[in-house]
């Protein structure tokens, strides 16, 4: 259990940003201290990536296991050449199309970069956040920023500073709340250090927009049992997970619902409280049963689906269900995304109908 100390939370106007507030925050970073922030995709928990012993506080506070390496983030882009020991072509390419924004590159370590950020690798993973205070706070501070998802480790992700606080409070120095979050799920991590550009972890930015400029692009599938050495360490198998057990259900259509159905109906006979994550229109068709329902948003905005996916799973749990069904989003566009973490909550444990057919593949 981490030292407790008080925790400052700062309320900041996004459209009216007060710089006094900013220079607060930044002057706690460069005294190595742990402020959390807003990104536009979830809160990150930043310390100065250039100082070992502030970046430690954050694996302290978030319980994190220090295999897994952090996110530098940085105000611009020629800030890449003060923490990566060269820029490939490529990089410039991609950060000129996408930063500011929801994407992470993976590149060569530069020497100013303590082995802790790197979890002891030899490279880095680096990008330029596009929420307007992040911006502020990496300029005024003048410092590259080590900053993973402000919750503890194995948890959901924070879209809000109440969900920073629920997790965090007590452990940190200080938040800067602004209210929730646009993109709601973390960055694409793209490997530039790979044969062919890979992306480690499906996030904010899609693998089709990725494809679009670099045409071959491979995808890291697999999740990686906990025990292996990951490659990138947000596979781990168990991740994003909320308390209750998930089960995640993919196939088609109301051959999908009708398996989701049957199956809460199953369970809640046995005196369970079961939790549905759907889309908004699921929703008549369980309507009237005893299920807890709530959809993260229609089928056909999956940006809105992103950005609730987390606060839906954390409103399943705030009702205290034993169990979650939730339905597949596919793999167009973010729902490459969504699946993951959705794979990742629910610990593997994926069934897959087909036609009247629902076969469990994976977990217990
Ligand atoms: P978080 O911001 O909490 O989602 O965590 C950052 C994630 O970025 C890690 O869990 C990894 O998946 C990924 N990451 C960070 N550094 C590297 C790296 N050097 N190589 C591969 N993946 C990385
Ligand atoms: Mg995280």
């Amino acid at each position: 259990m981490p030292n407790m100390k008080e925790t400052r939370v700062i309320h900041i106007d996004p459209e009216h940003i007060n710089t006094n507030a900013i220079r607060e925050a930044a002057a706690v970073l460069r005294a190595g201290g742990l402020v959390a922030f807003p990104t536009e995709t979830v809160y990150g928990l930043g310390a100065n990536a250039l100082d070992a012993e502030a970046v430690a506080g954050i694996f302290t506070a978030k319980e994190r296991p220090a295999h897994d390496p952090l996110i530098v983030h940085l105000a611009e882009t020629r800030w890449l050449e003060r923490v990566v020991r060269f820029v490939p072509a490529l990089a410039w390419e991609l950060a000129e199309r996408f930063w500011p924004g929801p994407l992470t590159l993976v590149l060569p370590r530069g020497p100013q970069i303590p082995l802790i950020v790197t979890a002891g690798g030899d490279t880095v993973a680096v990008r330029v956040p596009a929420d307007p205070i992040a911006q502020e706070l990496l300029r005024v501070a003048n410092l590259p920023v080590a900053a993973p998802s402000a919750n503890r480790f194995g948890c959901l992700s924070p879209t809000c500073a109440e969900d920073v606080l629920a997790d965090l409070a007590g452990r940190i120095d200080l938040v800067l709340a602004a209210g929730a979050t646009r993109v709601g799920v973390e960055s694409t991590v793209l490997s530039l250090v790979t044969l062919v550009p890979t992306i480690l972890r499906p996030g904010g930015v899609s693998r089709e927009a990725l494809s679009a400029v670099l045409g071959e692009v491979a995808v890291c599938a697999k999740p990686i049992g906990d025990k292996e050495m990951a490659l990138s360490p947000g596979t781990l198998s168990q991740h994003y997970a909320p308390s209750a057990r998930l089960i995640l259900y993919q196939g088609q259509g109301t051959t999908l619902l009708k398996a989701m159905c049957q199956e809460a109906m199953l369970q809640h006979e046995s005196g369970k409280r079961v939790g549905l994550l759907l889309a908004q229109e699921d929703l008549p068709f369980f309507s009237g049963l005893p299920l807890i329902l709530r959809a993260a948003g229609p089928l056909a905005r999956l940006d809105l689906v992103a950005q609730s996916l987390f606060p839906t799973l954390r409103a399943l749990d705030r009702a205290a269900v034993d169990l979650i069904l939730a339905r597949d989003f596919g793999i167009a566009g973010l729902g490459l995304a969504i699946r993951d973490r959705l794979t990742r909550a629910a610990g593997g444990r994926v069934v897959h109908v087909e036609g009247s057919l629902a076969k469990f593949t994976c977990g217990d």
